[in-house]
């Protein structure tokens, strides 16, 4: 039996309906930003797998220092014991956030990263004995799948059928340079009950790659600031270069109080989650009263090879070359978006650093415009590209190491797609 068959009979995949599913490709092995399927063909990873892949498929240098890891420390309790990996990488990490930032806790992926902050603010509240039970986030956010993420996340087919067992959140719209005035009234009536603001800086990316502007964000979270309101920043898509800078935190006037990091953490090698926060949050949970602890960890609290992993790959990311590429890709984007933009089957084109998305137009029905965004993604990978739609949404994350040629092919194949594949 092949790959497929035997997935088939023993694998639920995620996000999939097992009925209707029937391409599922086995992957061999990946290299650079190549992934290779079991007959030998090859795909361009062109969404990072999941948004996570920085500096391509099985890096070699991830590898060597993940594999030295491997055979001095694989794992360790992470309560009561400690070890290099960790304290480094809280430090390099640190080193390059908003400098309010001050401690590390450490998960297991972006939903656990995003649970701990939602405990973090809520016991803030409890500690200080102040009934402060509400929490805003956007519309149509996504924070992740376990319960308390999904809670904050927009509602949608996706939490449909847990509705009832979610907690209660005041959805805001995104902040414009219109709604501002009405959401500060609405924010200060609300705000001696609200623990906090969960937000997805700049860009909503499962909601499909809905953006919004530094300044009108950094307008809304002086207003948070002002009414003490917890600021999470959610940066599990953000962060490690995808906005252009390091954190979408560099393009923000005002600092979070607590952020969220997971997908390029590892550069998409080991799964992992970081919260970090301020001062002002860890310290309301030093106590001699035991009952004001975190009471939270996972049993792989602080893996060091997800440490190492994280630790090569921020150095990667670092280099002169990554850093350049990145400019190279935020600029190739912009070009190319520009041609998107003329296009007569393309709408709302949008761009935050790596990230481009843009729709599909087609005057047909739901049904048959359903069948397209199949057919599309079906067709790029017979062009041996992965293009992975979000609803109407098509969007490129490519992974920092491609090269101007391999961009050029897949813009190429996208307006080769659009004029001549469906009317
Ligand atoms: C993907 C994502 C999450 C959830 O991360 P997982 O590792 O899939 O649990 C949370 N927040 C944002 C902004 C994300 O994009």
């Amino acid at each position: 039996m092949n790959l497929s068959k035997r997935d088939k009979a023993v694998n639920w995949h995620p996000y999939t309906q097992m009925k209707t599913a029937n391409d599922i490709i086995p992957i061999v092995r990946g290299k650079g930003i190549y992934l290779f399927d079991d007959e030998g063909k090859q795909y361009i990873d062109a969404v990072s797998s999941w948004w996570v892949t920085l500096h391509g498929h099985a890096h070699p240098y991830i590898a060597k220092r993940v594999s030295d890891q491997l055979h001095t420390l694989e794992q360790v309790i992470f309560a009561g014991f400690t070890h290099e990996p960790a304290v480094q990488l809280s430090e390099n990490l640190l080193s390059l956030l908003p400098e309010n930032q001050k401690k590390i806790f450490y998960s297991d992926n972006g939903s656990t990263a995003v649970e701990v902050a939602l405990k973090m603010c809520i016991q803030y509240a409890y500690n200080q004995k102040h009934k402060k039970t509400k929490i805003l986030a956007f519309k149509n956010a996504y924070h992740g799948d376990t319960f308390g993420a999904m809670s904050v996340s927009g509602r949608s087919v996706w939490t449909q059928p847990f509705g009832e067992m979610l907690f209660e959140v005041v959805f805001i719209d995104v902040p414009t340079a219109e709604n501002l005035d009405r959401l500060t009234t609405f924010i200060e009536s609300i705000s001696h009950e609200t623990a906090c603001f969960i937000y997805e800086p700049l860009i909503q990316g499962a909601a499909g790659m809905l953006m919004h502007k530094a300044e009108d964000l950094s307008e809304l979270m002086k207003v948070c600031r002002k009414q003490k309101i917890l600021m999470i920043q959610d940066e599990v898509f953000t962060g490690f270069g995808r906005t252009g800078k390091l954190f979408a935190a560099d393009h923000l006037s005002e600092k979070p109080d607590i952020m969220c990091f997971s997908k390029g953490l590892t550069g998409g090698t080991m799964p992992m989650g970081i919260t970090s926060c301020s001062l002002e949050i860890f310290d309301e949970f030093l106590s001699d009263d035991r009952y004001k602890t975190l009471f939270h960890g996972h049993s792989f609290t602080a893996n060091p090879l997800a440490c190492t992993a994280a630790l090569a790959s921020m150095e990667l990311l670092l280099q002169p070359e990554t850093l350049e590429n990145i400019d190279l890709i935020v600029k190739k984007h912009s070009v190319f978006s520009e041609i998107l933009r003329r296009h007569s089957k393309v709408e709302n084109v949008r761009q935050t650093g790596t990230i481009l998305a843009w729709e599909i137009i087609s005057s047909g029905k739901t049904s048959y415009f359903n069948d397209i965004v199949k057919m599309l993604y079906k067709e790029f990978l017979n062009r041996g590209i992965i293009l992975r739609p979000l609803g109407n949404v098509m969007y490129l994350v490519p992974p920092y190491c491609i090269t101007s040629e391999e961009l050029d092919f897949i813009y190429h194949q996208i307006i080769e797609v659009l004029d001549h594949f469906y009317h």
